[in-house]
């Protein structure tokens, strides 16, 4: 899990926009800032075109070149995860904690769900003798309740 200068562990609840482009080695500018606050308060894992969308109504001027070259720059320091699910547009979520992601086959709506509290990969997966897990990426597929969202579900 990133920390911040002081040790303490970043999550999804603490991070800013300040310590994203600190992370990633950008500069930081209105409209950086603007894509990440959108990131971070996105619970529904948006494609880029969706959070240019939703950056666009804090910060007009903002062009879908812009939204892209901030996501892919926090993308590849792994500030956010980048999603591909079967054929559609790459989603993006900021969640930095380990977690897997739940699809629902039928409304595309993705959930975030964490392992059970003391429960580690090693726990739950029968894996080859020596295969170490450094971090997870898994999606789940089923059906999500119409009321449930990755903010009520931790
Ligand atoms: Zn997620």
């Amino acid at each position: 899990m990133p920390k911040d200068p002081t040790g303490k562990e970043i999550t999804r609840r603490t991070a800013t926009a300040a310590f994203m482009v600190r992370k990633a080695g950008v500069r930081m500018t209105r409209q950086r800032r603007a894509v990440i606050e959108v990131l971070l308060q996105s619970y529904d894992h948006p494609t880029a075109a969706q959070i240019y969308e939703r950056a666009k109504e804090k910060h007009p001027g903002i062009s879908l070149a812009t939204v892209y070259n901030c996501i892919e720059s926090l993308a590849a320091e792994r500030l956010i995860n980048q999603l591909h699910f079967d054929n559609g547009p790459c989603r993006f979520c900021p969640n930095v904690e380990p977690h897997v992601h739940v699809l629902d086959d039928a409304t595309h709506q993705v959930i975030d769900v964490h392992m059970k509290e003391g429960l580690t990969p090693e726990d739950v997966f029968e894996l080859p003798q020596g295969v170490r897990i450094k971090s997870m990426e898994a999606y789940l597929r089923g059906e999500i309740p119409e009321n449930s969202t990755s903010e009520n579900i931790k």
